[in-house]
């Protein structure tokens, strides 16, 4: 199987797919799914698992919005030194996790926290789950201001851009607001929301 990871969206021309890390969040992930409903687009959240735990029920209205759901890893450690058994009990950790908030959730993607992949993409296709990266980030833990944030989306998306934003690890209510901006903006332009490229293949886990 190959470990390549994934950074572009799904379709051709004026495509973009969301990625939301670090959540769920119950101070801004709920606005944030109601920013995405109202413009009619499904994301992808890459969850953590200990936050998992935590708020059981917006894993499950995440999910039951459409939205993909993507492992995070447990507590957002840096694995790039871990040992591929290290990195599985995390990753299976993690996956149970959301698992016990949604029995059977379909997770089909991992991110690996601060990018610091290591050996972790061979184990996540081992455990049926695409590596899944990204071409922009607008470093909205800076919390640059919203009007920042959405100057940085729009001068940095491109065609086929997977897209990295944060829905929690601090106050996200500026990216939430940037999000709804740049979102109506592009939609004016007929871009479309896509899935980053097909999740396939998929093994047991
Ligand atoms: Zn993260």
């Amino acid at each position: 199987m190959s470990a390549a990871i994934i950074d572009t969206a799904h379709g051709d021309g004026d495509v973009v797919s969301l990625t939301f890390d670090d959540g769920p969040n119950p101070a801004d992930t709920p606005a944030l799914l109601d920013v995405l409903r109202r413009h009619d687009v499904t994301a992808v959240f890459c969850l953590q698992g200990d936050q998992a735990e935590q708020h059981p029920e917006l894993v499950r209205r995440i999910a039951a919005a459409g939205h993909t759901l993507c492992n995070h890893g447990m507590h957002h450690d840096d694995m790039s030194s871990w040992t591929p058994e290290q990195i599985a009990a995390d990753l299976r950790e993690t996956s149970a996790a959301i698992r016990r908030a949604l029995p059977g959730a379909r997770i089909p993607y991992f991110r690996a926290p601060y990018g610091a992949w290591g050996g972790s993409p061979a184990v996540a296709e081992a455990l049926g789950m695409r590596p899944l990266g990204w071409r922009l980030a607008v470093a909205d833990w800076e919390t640059p201001g919203t009007g920042e944030l959405v100057r940085r989306l729009r001068a940095g998306i491109t065609p086929g851009a997977v897209v990295l934003l944060h829905d929690g690890g601090g106050d996200r209510s500026q990216t939430v607001d940037a999000v709804d901006l740049v979102i109506a903006s592009l939609k004016a332009r007929r871009w479309r929301f896509t899935q980053p490229r097909p999740d396939w293949p998929q093994a047991p886990a």
